[in-house]
């Protein structure tokens, strides 16, 4: 019953996307625990996706999960790390499935609409990069 993290990325914040992917949260049966509205720094960015440090696209996906703000959310429910993996989609929208947020909206492999954990551990730390603990609801 871990929670994972979920992040609408700078591009879906400027394309208003947030209710619709909100929306297919609540109706996926996923819980909502916790959300913030913040614009990451260069040097938060990094950070955030340090373990991709080194690859082509780091210099440039830094670039852009810092060009605007972002919407981070702390998601519930029974699976829930693989359940919103389910829901974004493959990481490049052209392969995503359909139906998909990421296939649905993806304009690109960098600009992909949403981030999600990918294991138990990365979902704890990338929890707590962004919450506190009190910051997230308890689980009922
Ligand atoms: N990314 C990119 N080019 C690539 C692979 C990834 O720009 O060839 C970006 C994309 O925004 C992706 C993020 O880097 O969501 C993290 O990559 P990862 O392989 O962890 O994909 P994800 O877990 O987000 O599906
Ligand atoms: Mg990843």
């Amino acid at each position: 019953m871990a929670n994972t993290l979920g992040i609408i990325k700078p591009d879906g914040v400027r394309r208003k996307l947030v209710g619709t992917i909100l929306s297919k949260i609540e109706n996926s049966g996923l819980i909502l625990r916790g959300m913030k509205v913040l614009h990451l720094s260069k040097d938060d960015a990094e950070k955030f996706y340090a373990v991709h440090e080194g690859k082509s696209f780091y210099k440039s996906l830094v670039e852009f999960m810092s060009s605007g703000p972002i919407v981070v959310l702390a998601i519930g429910g029974h699976g829930s790390i693989e359940r919103w993996r389910d829901l974004m989609g493959a990481t490049d929208p052209a392969k995503a499935k359909y139906n998909t947020i990421r296939r649905e909206y993806g304009t690109s492999i960098e600009k992909n609409v949403v981030h999600g954990s990918d294991s138990p551990e990365t979902a704890k730390t990338e929890i707590s990069f962004f919450f506190r603990e009190d910051e997230i609801l308890p689980k009922e």
